[in-house]
């Protein structure tokens, strides 16, 4: 059976049947690398994502690709990994996008991201935070819009040590930019925080939303905050975790 394990991969290389190549390669995770709507520095941000082992993603520029989250997403990709912040999309995409997460697929949301689809309340829900804009009452309590800084020095703590995600994680001291007054979620499943003046208590949590797992990672504004070697740990472990690996 050489010959045909042989040709099987010549096909692969060429790109003529990607099915058998992902079925060739179990142990890969394959993501939706979404952004746009807020700058960043992307040299060391996509060097980050090609460092990962055994993860491989395609870009999704939001919200010129936001057509690609719909259902069947779920059988080429494992998660979608969120570092856009857009102001929206079409209201058939967002239904489009619920139909997807219903059906499973793995979520992992990083920084601003918070921040995006600010008038869209679903997302809220499916992310289980926000960072608000203007006045707003959520769960009850009024909310005014939320504060950030740049180049503060954050101590992490490990709230939840036993979850797949924090394993090998202790507290731990991050540069970067700080979020106050941001909206949590009361069902989310806190994993780390932190008492920093300037920032909201919770920095990474994890739900559920339909058949989705998903993983908001407050933390990640610039290339000091990912070359903190937590961060790269944090964000592996995590896009694992959403595609139930
Ligand atoms: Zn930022």
């Amino acid at each position: 059976m050489r010959w045909l394990a042989a040709m099987l991969l010549a096909l692969c290389i060429a790109g003529t049947i990607g099915s058998a190549c992902a079925a060739d390669k179990p142990d890969t995770t394959r993501i939706l690398l979404t952004f746009g709507g807020h700058g960043f520095e992307e040299p060391p941000f996509f060097a980050m994502f090609d460092a990962l082992p055994g993860i491989e993603y395609t870009k999704a520029e939001m919200p010129k690709d936001a057509g690609l989250l719909k259902p069947g997403l779920q059988k080429e990709y494992d998660a979608v990994v969120m570092y856009d912040m857009v102001g929206g999309i079409t209201s058939d995409q967002q239904q489009a996008f619920v139909e997807l997460l219903k059906q499973g697929i793995g979520v992992v949301s990083l920084h601003h991201n918070l921040g995006a689809h600010r008038d869209w309340d679903e997302f809220t829900k499916i992310i289980g935070g926000k960072f608000v804009f203007g006045d707003v009452v959520l769960e009850g309590k009024p909310y005014k819009t939320s504060t950030w800084s740049h180049d503060e020095l954050l101590k992490v703590h490990v709230a939840d040590a036993a979850h797949p995600i924090t394993q090998g994680i202790r507290d731990f001291e991050i540069h970067d930019e700080s979020y106050g007054g941001f909206y949590t979620a009361s069902d989310v499943h806190v994993l780390l925080t932190t008492d920093h003046p300037k920032n909201a208590p919770n920095i990474a949590w994890t739900k559920t939303y339909g058949n989705s797992r998903v993983f908001h990672l407050m933390l990640g504004h610039d290339s000091k905050a990912w070359a903190n070697p937590n961060y790269p740990k944090l964000l592996e472990q995590g896009i694992r975790w959403v595609a139930g690996k």
